[in-house]
């Protein structure tokens, strides 16, 4: 049983690493960015007011984000545990995310942080939007999602750091090595706990 989260800027393999993460301790990756795909993709109403905000690269509400999250906790293969990505990404969302696990008297174990320096950021992404077309990989884009990513998501790192349960990891280099230093880096700090 785990409930973990990954952070890290725009660009720094995240989502990537989430999915064999979660997997090596058997929990879902639940990804706030791919749900919202999904809605959009399938068009529903939710997508419609979420895509506009994508698009520019901005946050999507937090009361819509915050719900859209809910739900998903609720399903049966998040009981067991979870691995976040892409939420909380303010500090509000920090404190909504509190709340939802103390109604199911759960707590967070461990949460990870990739450090990844600005210059690969950029690069992986242009290289993303030529590999897969996400409509937010344009130049314009990706400089508000990293400016946000500063100044709001620091600032979570920053809480999780101070409650102690932060663990950074090098997020440079071949992906199987970040996968390999950052599991092991959790399964440590479990086992600290
Ligand atoms: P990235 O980390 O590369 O920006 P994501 O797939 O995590 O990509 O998120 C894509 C977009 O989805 C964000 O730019 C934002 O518009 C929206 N989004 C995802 N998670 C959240 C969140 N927790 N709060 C607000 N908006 C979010």
């Amino acid at each position: 049983m785990a409930r973990l989260i990954i952070m890290g800027p725009p660009g720094s393999g995240k989502g990537t690493q989430a999915e064999h993460i979660a997997r090596h301790f058997a929990v879902p990756a639940i990804s706030t960015g791919d749900l919202f795909r999904t809605h959009v993709r399938e068009g529903t109403d939710l997508g419609a007011e979420a895509g506009r905000y994508m698009d520019r690269g901005e946050f999507v509400p937090d009361h819509v984000t915050t719900a859209m999250l809910r739900e998903r906790l609720e399903k049966d293969d998040a009981g067991a545990g979870f691995l976040l990505d892409g939420y909380p990404r303010t500090v509000a969302q920090v404190g909504a995310l509190d709340d939802l696990l103390a109604v199911r008297k759960q707590s967070l174990e461990i949460v990870l942080a990739l450090a990844v320096s600005d210059d690969d950021l950029i690069g992986r992404m242009l290289q993303r939007a030529r590999e897969q077309g996400r409509s937010d990989d344009t130049e314009t884009v990706i400089q508000r999602r990293l400016e946000l990513y500063r100044e709001e998501t620091q600032a979570v790192i920053a809480a999780y750091s101070q409650r102690g349960i932060l663990i950074s990891v090098d997020g440079s280099g071949d992906r199987d090595s970040i996968t390999a230093n950052a599991i092991a880096a959790v399964e440590s700090g479990l086992a600290g706990q």
